[in-house]
């Protein structure tokens, strides 16, 4: 008997859905399935048509455009047309999530997407200082106009499997921690009382810890780059400067480390590419891996939303960062790639769920540096049961729209809460709508340390003494 999945929502106006790409083909059927809505309200805005048939398949409207500063309104405008709020799901690349936001504002819809975009041409622009490329330029803007804006429609920043889904892995994994250490902390209600909880427990840093081992049935040819999601949004978050979230506990800054002179301060970046920077961390089943330092809104946004203060003296941070290792074919096309200069690849692929034989995405968060060593949280989505569960979907796709699908029901149940990110939302909500979708949902403990992960023949770890110094976690 076929699954009856539950309504969690229903919307009367109309949905537009701004890039039709991995992320957006998944998304929609999640919509038409979970949100109480008629297909001939949403429109597909994409400037290729490759998938315009399959749009049409699920009989909604397919509008073929390429969003740009200059044209957005004009394009948006005549869609939104209703006496009914408009809802705006931003899949895209290449158009920028602020000025998305501040039009949902204009236009009062409801808005998500799942990264902090920029027009096209901030992430190649070699003119200008590598701080101007980073994710916490990025940021800040968006917390600018959080506060210029002030309350209002409900506009949700960076919900995907992470940045977003994450957030609340982090949320979960601390109140196990509560449980399993038998510390004395009452659930957290604010902000200030999780920055406190998690200084309590003792966590001096947090890895996004995934490891993607899905295979294609096709071997990768030379010189084309392949990916299991966005080829054109890991190039470019690839070669932006590695980034991290930056903890009090660290005793000294990488040679290449640069600080930000203005704004929250959580964050440094690297003079490297974060798709050519490579960092200890560890994953369940896997056990220690070596991953990417790719930057990511996550590793900015938590680590901020853990500061502790007495006045303005910061008195914890957890260190935050990514440690990627994605599908093979991807390392191998990123090896290509630097091994070129870092020149954009001439062809490119998404895998398709169809062509996928094998493997699973293991996303979760690690942890680290308390009393029980570290602790990895995280789903185990098999490509399997993606495809099982939904249509169009590889495993990390599933990761991703089942956290969009979460975030539109907490906006529609939250519809004037401003612009948001992922830490500030009921994590409880979102990961009750989104877990059916993310394959087994496990926490893991290890003794794993990044000290294991040196082979004592060239000096051993950089710090001796504290084993999650970051000078251990990064691969010199
Ligand atoms: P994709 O490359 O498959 O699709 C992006 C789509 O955007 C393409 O179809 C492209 O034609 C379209 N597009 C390009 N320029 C446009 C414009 N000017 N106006 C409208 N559409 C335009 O990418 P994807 O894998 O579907 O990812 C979509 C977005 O989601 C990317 O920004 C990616 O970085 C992000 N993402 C986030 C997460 C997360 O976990 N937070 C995970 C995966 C992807």
């Amino acid at each position: 008997m076929a699954k009856k999945w539950p309504m969690h929502a229903s919307w009367k106006g109309p949905i537009v859905l701004i890039g039709y790409g991995s992320i957006g083909r998944g998304t929609l059927p999640l919509i038409l399935r979970h949100i109480g809505c008629q297909p001939s309200q949403i429109t597909i805005v994409e400037p290729l048509d490759s998938f315009k048939s399959l749009a049409k398949q699920y009989g909604v409207n397919f509008r073929q455009a390429a969003l740009t500063r200059e044209n957005h309104k004009g394009i948006m405008r005549p869609l939104l047309a209703s006496p009914h709020q408009a809802l705006i799901i931003n899949l895209s690349v290449d158009v920028d999530s602020v000025d998305m936001m501040r039009f949902a504002r204009e236009v009062n819809a409801l808005y998500i997407d799942t990264v902090v975009e920029p027009w096209a041409g901030f992430y190649y622009n070699g003119k200008v200082d590598n701080a101007l490329r980073t994710n916490y330029v990025l940021r800040e803007n968006l917390l600018k106009w959080k506060k210029r804006l002030g309350k209002g429609v409900t506009a949700i920043s960076c919900c995907g499997a992470n940045p977003g889904m994450v957030s609340w892995f982090v949320k979960q994994a601390l109140l196990h921690l509560i449980h399993e250490t038998e510390a004395r902390y009452p659930k957290p209600k604010n902000r200030e009382e999780w920055g406190k909880l998690a200084k309590k427990l003792g966590v001096k840093g947090i890895h996004i810890a995934e490891r993607d081992t899905q295979v294609s049935s096709r071997p990768k040819p030379l010189g084309t780059f392949v990916n299991t999601w966005s080829v054109e949004g890991f190039l470019s978050e690839g070669t932006q400067p590695a980034e991290l979230g930056w903890g009090t506990h660290e005793k000294k800054l990488p040679a290449n480390a640069r600080k930000h002179r203005r704004g929250c301060k959580a964050a440094i970046f690297l003079e490297s590419p974060g798709a050519d920077t490579r960092v200890r961390s560890w994953v369940p089943g896997i056990g220690p891996q070596y991953g990417y330092l790719v930057t990511h809104n996550e590793a900015i946004s938590i680590a901020d939303f853990y500061t502790v203060r007495r006045g303005k003296e910061v008195t914890y941070r957890p260190t935050c960062h990514y440690a990627y290792h994605p599908s093979n074919d991807a390392v191998l096309s990123l090896q290509e790639m630097f091994g070129r200069g870092g020149t954009h690849p001439i062809s490119q692929h998404i895998m398709s769920p169809e062509e996928i034989v094998t493997g699973e995405d293991k996303l979760g968060v690690l942890l680290y540096g308390h009393k029980k060593n570290a602790y990895w949280f995280g789903s185990e989505l098999t490509i399997e049961e993606a495809r099982h569960l939904a249509p169009h979907q590889s495993a990390t796709g599933l990761q991703v729209t089942s956290a969009v699908l979460a975030g539109i029901v907490w906006a529609i149940e939250n519809p004037r809460a401003g612009i948001v990110e992922t830490d500030e939302m009921d994590f409880e909500r979102c990961l009750e709508v989104q877990m059916p979708y993310l394959g087994p949902v496990n926490g893991y403990y290890t003794d794993w340390n990044p000290h294991k992960g040196f082979d004592g023949l060239f000096g051993g770890p950089p710090d001796k003494k504290d084993p999650w110094q970051f000078s251990n976690i990064l691969v010199k």
